[in-house]
């Protein structure tokens, strides 16, 4: 009977998901997904079955081998045309990184080698869509492995320019389609493509059956404003024509909603527009406290295959800039002078700002696909510091392509990932002492830049003394302190909710540090997520951080939240939650108790579930 019941309960659990409330006909549905762009939306919802669809496509074999070489470069040129065009039409409205999907597309397909395993492919007798899929799939499933789950994201990127290439090959462009009033727009997989296409007044909302928060199209959309609600488990069918419910906090869609939950909604969507116009009200503004405790709040960038980063004129500077996402893009090893390009666009783009960069921080969930690294522990193995103190050569390039970028800016400072003892700070800073007379020789106007390293490693707690007489800075990297303090993985699904930002040890190791750096006069900035999440930028500036580096997409949020507490305030809540055995659920009461409703409001997206508690 158990087993049968295990079995049934899956089937019905099925059942549910795809929109068959067998057990009570009059509750109105939820459906749920991953909320990856936030907002709410009311309107009819249309189910678009257009797309044409790779995995429909099946071995097929050809004798007119040249003729199919012909369509795929015909395709191609097409998709080229076709991505200028779009990133064109969206470059007034949109930030650098969100476009980038449609440079790496435009790279992808200027690339020789993904052009070569086309031809070879239809060299074999295969036919040019048959052998665009095989493609496109070993590809996607090299990224797919990846355990970076940004990386393994770029797989859905892969499998949609294949997409693209098919319309192009079937010559079946996608519809721009023309709606009498705009929508909610259901589609199989939400791509960049789309976006571009349908005219932004139209979209209410986009709900996307696969996918998840970080594909680019989930970043797109988050540019443009537009909720988004990805991986959504159910039957498009039956939800086409009917009035629906996106919410884009929760990633709930409810189709036919009741009057009241329609009521309730609609109230949502006038706060959420009163929210936005008051974040937006500081965003121009230096950060500070309210009662004018000065915050430098710095950018996170890098993660993004565009080897530019948007200016942002609204930040202190960049306070951390991860170089290893170009690493990863390329077939090889970038040369010194690609290197030297890349880092010389990002210095000068905040020529009068501090830009902290980062050397290569691969290994872990981050291997290079020309450099294969097969460990049993990655996690422990060979990251950061320790892959490129065991390859000099790879190093010194770095750092002299970093130091030449600098020449005449003088505004880099160099950050060393993954460091655990003194040792390899010491062995790291004699190889950044040679690449500095080795560009010096040759340009002697060089400066020296100031050299830090980051706490990511529990060890560092305890030698930051030792350090204190080495480094000029360091920055507490709480993705990966808070991985290894709680021996948790930051990427396993299955420990997700052990992995507490807040947990109780987090803290005590946050103040540890503050007042170690403090004893040692040492600057500290806190680079990890945790400076961007808007009840962790409080607790930290309560604890006596005034630096934190940020994603873009908080900074307004962080100077707003920031702009309306008092530093007392923000001390007493730092002091209350270091008193909290229980992590996030007690040290988000306390961060309550201090800003009710704005905090709610604003943390909805990091901390909770349901955005109706934005109404408490
Ligand atoms: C961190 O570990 O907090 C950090 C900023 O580095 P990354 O997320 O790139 O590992
Ligand atoms: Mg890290």
């Amino acid at each position: 009977m158990v087993t049968l019941s295990a079995q049934i309960a899956v089937l019905i659990a099925h059942a549910i998901a795809q929109g068959h409330g067998f057990f009570d006909d009059n509750a109105a549905p939820v459906i749920r997904g991953i909320g990856a762009s936030t907002g709410v939306a009311i309107g009819p919802i249309w189910w678009d079955n257009t797309q044409p669809d790779l995995s429909d496509v099946f071995p097929a074999s050809t004798l007119d081998v040249a003729r199919e070489q012909e369509m795929l470069t015909v395709a191609i040129e097409h998709a080229l045309a076709d991505f200028k065009r779009m990133r064109k039409k969206l470059d007034l409205e949109l930030n650098k990184d969100a476009l980038a999907i449609f440079d790496l597309f435009t790279h992808l397909l200027n690339d020789p080698m993904l052009r070569n395993d086309l031809k070879a492919q239809i060299q074999k007798g295969d036919k040019a869509d048959w052998a665009l899929r095989q493609v496109v799939e070993s590809y996607a499933n090299r990224f797919a492995k990846m355990s970076d789950v940004y990386l393994r994201e770029r797989a859905q990127d892969i499998k949609e320019l294949g997409q693209r290439l098919l319309f192009f090959l079937h010559d079946t462009e996608y519809p721009i389609h023309e709606f009498n009033e705009p929508v909610i727009l259901v589609v199989r997989e939400l791509t960049a493509s789309i976006l571009a296409s349908i005219p932004k007044e139209q979209l209410l909302a986009v709900v996307s059956l696969e996918g998840a928060a970080n594909s680019h199209a989930a970043i797109l959309s988050r540019a443009m404003g537009i909720p988004a609600v990805m991986g959504v488990n159910t039957n498009p069918e039956l939800l086409s024509g009917k009035l629906g419910i996106v919410d884009g906090y929760s990633g709930e869609i409810f189709p036919d909603p009741s009057q009241e939950l329609l009521l309730e909604y609609r109230e949502l969507v006038s706060e959420e527009s009163e929210l936005s116009q008051m974040v937006e009200s500081t965003a121009d503004l230096e950060a500070a406290t309210k009662d004018g405790q000065r915050i430098q709040v710095m950018l996170n960038a890098g993660l993004s295959a565009d080897t530019s980063i948007s200016i942002n004129k609204n930040v202190d500077g960049v306070g951390l800039y991860r170089t290893e996402i170009s690493f990863l893009l390329q077939q090889q090893f970038p040369s010194e002078e690609e290197q030297l390009h890349q880092y010389r666009s990002v210095l000068s783009a905040y020529s009068n700002k501090r830009v902290v960069m980062r050397t290569l921080d691969i290994g872990g969930d981050k291997a290079l696909p020309y450099l294969p690294i097969d460990e049993d522990n990655p996690f422990l193995g060979w990251r950061g510091i320790r892959f490129t103190l065991d390859h000099p050569d790879i190093f010194l390039i770095q750092l002299r392509a970093m130091l030449r970028a600098s020449i005449g800016i003088d505004n880099l400072s160099i950050l060393l990932p993954m460091v655990s003892s003194v040792q390899e700070f010491d062995d790291a800073a004699t190889l950044i002492e040679q690449a500095y007379q080795e560009v010096h020789d040759a340009h002697p106007e060089v400066k020296k830049p100031q050299i830090g390293v980051m706490i990511e490693v529990p060890s560092m707690l305890y030698i930051l003394p030792f350090m204190a007489e080495r480094v000029d800075f360091v920055s507490v990297g709480t993705n990966d302190l808070t991985q290894y303090l709680l021996a948790v993985d930051r990427n396993n699904a299955q420990v997700a909710d052990i992995y507490e930002t807040l947990h109780p040890s987090v803290l005590a190791a946050m103040k540890h540090i503050f007042s170690t750096c403090q004893a040692y006069d040492l600057p500290v900035c806190i680079c990890g997520e945790l400076a961007g999440d808007p009840i962790g930028a409080l607790l930290l500036v309560g604890l006596g951080y005034d630096t934190l580096s940020m994603n873009t997409s908080n900074v307004a949020k962080v100077k707003y939240l920031l702009a309306q507490s008092s530093l007392d305030e923000l001390k007493q809540l730092a002091d209350k939650a270091l008193m909290q055995p229980y992590g996030k659920p007690s040290t988000i009461k306390c961060a309550i108790s201090l800003r009710p409703k704005v905090l709610l409001a604003l943390s909805v997206q990091v901390n909770f579930n349901s955005y109706f508690l934005v109404l408490l």
